[in-house]
Order: C-alpha cells, then structure tokens, then sequence
C-alpha cells in the first residue's frame, strides 16, 4: 500500500518536473493514457496481440514495424489528438 503511494508521488513529481521543463521551452506537456495502446494500430484498427508478440501487422493500412513502435504512434496520435481538442487550430497529421 505504501509502495503504491511512493510510486503515485513518484510519477507525479516526474510530470510536474516534465511540464515544468516543457512549459520553459515553450512546449506543451500533456499526459496520455498507454493502456492498450499496443492493442491497436495508430490507423485505428484493433490489432490485438499477446505479450510476445513483438511485430505489428496491420491488415487495414499494411503499417509492419515492432510492436513498441506501433505503440508509440498511437501515443503520439492520441497525444495530438488531445492537443486538437483543447486548441482547436491545431491540425493533427499522423503519417
Ligand atoms: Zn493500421
């Protein structure tokens, strides 16, 4: 339980510090949920995998690379999408 709490705070004092630094560059920190991130393609089809799967193939828009990869596309695609949302100007363009 207490283990759980110094994690929590540790990961909280993690972002503070990285939206702190991002804010003085003149960037924008947002948190995004990964859960499940490997689950999908950053096209938007479900590509379900197990554990060791470690290669994304995607029947939809034909996107081979590692699953990590795959994962962090989707991060980033989620990542711009909540940044269109909350600054509508924005356009978001994943390739
Ligand atoms: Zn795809």
């Amino acid at each position: 339980m207490l283990a759980k709490s110094v994690h929590d705070a540790g990961w909280a004092a993690f972002f503070f510090k990285l939206s702190y630094k991002a804010e003085s560059a003149g960037r924008q920190f947002l948190v995004v949920v990964a859960h499940g991130t490997s689950q999908r393609c950053p096209c938007g089809a479900p590509n379900p995998k197990r554990l060791n799967d470690r290669e994304h193939v995607c029947v939809e828009c034909g996107l081979v690379t590692t699953r990590d990869h795959a994962s962090a596309l989707e991060i980033l695609r989620l990542g711009l999408s909540l940044l269109a949302l909350t600054q509508p100007e924005v356009r978001v363009i994943v390739a």
